[in-house]
């Protein structure tokens, strides 16, 4: 095995956190003690932090194509993502808007499914729009499920466990010849693949996942959208009255300073990530591992892979890897039990690979050294794991091993 002077374990889950930029770590400091203050307070440290916020609010917009004053700063893409389906189906029913239906892609985020399957109680349609093998929106099936009753469409930029990446772009003219709105969830997609939000109407963005601040994000709310959303909390009128609570200060410039680095860096990182991901790949696959990759092409986040390892239970992999490589698995363990992956079953993985695959990010601040330590490790504790399931004595019939 490779040696690394990396601290270890090595991080290799940025689908779920990225690690904060050094850049936005410095330009917190600051704004907790030294100079903390109110962005709505009427004195100077007041005015400090309302105009430090101002800028980041300008670095968010730039980095996703929108205009300032369209951004709306969240806790995260969880809210925004509830402010966005809540809030306009809120919008809609007060301004006497029929049109009770909102299609869903069956891969989103569970903020996204579960704000959507809330509104069924309020008379609310949910439609389902199903997703192919290869993890994209089944285009046809798409625009049958839109009529002219049609009031939302939320579909990701980009899959946070299969890393793909939709065709938003081929949807916008169907949506719009129906009247819809649209949303788009950005959060795995801003700040690693150029983004523009400018053609929607509601956007997503998560601070962490771009390498700043958890606990802040953005709803884009456009300008020309026909409803803007309700408020989902009671409370002062920040944020335009859209989010009301005092502006966590060095959040939202840690976030500004990740979404301005990661503008600056965005073409290098994408080259860098995804050298990284067909790195470990080769390498892997130099150690004569059995895997697939479950998405590759054009289509696919750099840096993101959705493995399958032949034959390889994919959480005790991950539970034999747990001291040297962070990994995760496509299923949610919910009390003690293995949810299958509501995303891979979407995609008509079976049980099996389901159960073999794993979700890996190779992020900015991984190097070849630690990516060739994690292969290391993970060829490895596969042949560990297929070498004691090949010494279990094997269960022969009274035949087999007889030399005649
Ligand atoms: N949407 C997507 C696509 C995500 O990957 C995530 C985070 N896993 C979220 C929404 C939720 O983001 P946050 O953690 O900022 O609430």
């Amino acid at each position: 095995m490779s040696q690394t002077e990396a601290v270890l374990p090595v991080y290799l889950d940025g689908h779920a956190t990225t690690p904060l930029a050094p850049e936005a770590e410095q330009a917190m400091a600051p704004w907790w003690h030294r100079r903390a203050g109110n962005a709505h307070s009427p004195h100077r440290r007041g005015t400090e932090a309302s105009v430090a916020v101002e800028r980041a609010r300008i670095e968010v917009a730039s980095l996703v194509g929108a205009a300032p004053q369209e951004l709306v700063f969240t806790s995260g893409a969880t809210e925004a993502n509830n402010m966005a389906i809540l809030g306009v189906a809120n919008a809609a029913q007060r301004a006497g808007d029929a049109r009770r239906e909102i299609i869903v892609s069956a891969i989103e985020h569970k903020s996204v499914l579960s704000a959507a399957a809330s509104l069924e109680e309020q008379g609310f349609k949910i439609r389902v729009c199903p997703v192919r093998r290869d993890g994209r929106l089944d285009v046809v099936a798409f625009q049958r499920l839109l009529s002219d009753q049609t009031l939302l469409v939320s579909v990701m930029a980009a899959n946070n466990e299969v890393g793909t990446v939709q065709p938003i772009a081929d949807l916008l003219s169907d949506v719009r010849a129906v009247g819809a709105m649209i949303h788009v969830d950005v959060a795995q997609l801003a700040g690693k693949l150029p983004t523009c939000v400018a053609d929607y109407d509601f956007a997503s963005i998560s601070s962490h996942k771009l390498y700043g601040p958890m606990g802040i994000g953005a709803l884009f709310v456009s300008a020309a959208a026909q409803h803007r959303p309700r408020p989902l909390f009671h409370g002062g009128a920040q944020e335009r009255g859209l989010r009301p609570g005092t502006l966590p200060t060095p959040l939202i410039v840690g976030f500004g300073a990740a979404a301005r680095v990661a503008a600056l860096r965005l073409e290098k990182d994408l080259a860098h990530v995804r050298d990284l991901a067909d790195r470990l790949v080769g390498r892997l696959e130099a150690k004569q591992v059995r895997l697939q990759r479950n998405t590759t092409g054009s289509h696919q986040l750099p840096g993101s892979l959705s493995l399958r390892f032949f034959e390889v239970d994919a959480p005790s992999l991950i539970d034999a890897l747990a001291d040297s490589v962070c990994l995760s698995e496509g299923s949610a363990c919910t009390s003690g039990q293995i949810q299958p992956s509501h995303v891979l079953s979407a995609m008509s993985f079976t049980e099996s690979e389901m159960r073999e695959t794993v979700r890996i990010y190779c992020g900015r601040y991984n190097d070849c050294s630690e990516i060739d330590y994690a292969a290391d490790a993970i060829a490895d504790a596969i042949r560990r794991m297929t070498l004691a399931h090949w010494t279990d004595p094997p269960v022969r019939s009274v035949n087999e091993g007889r030399s005649h």
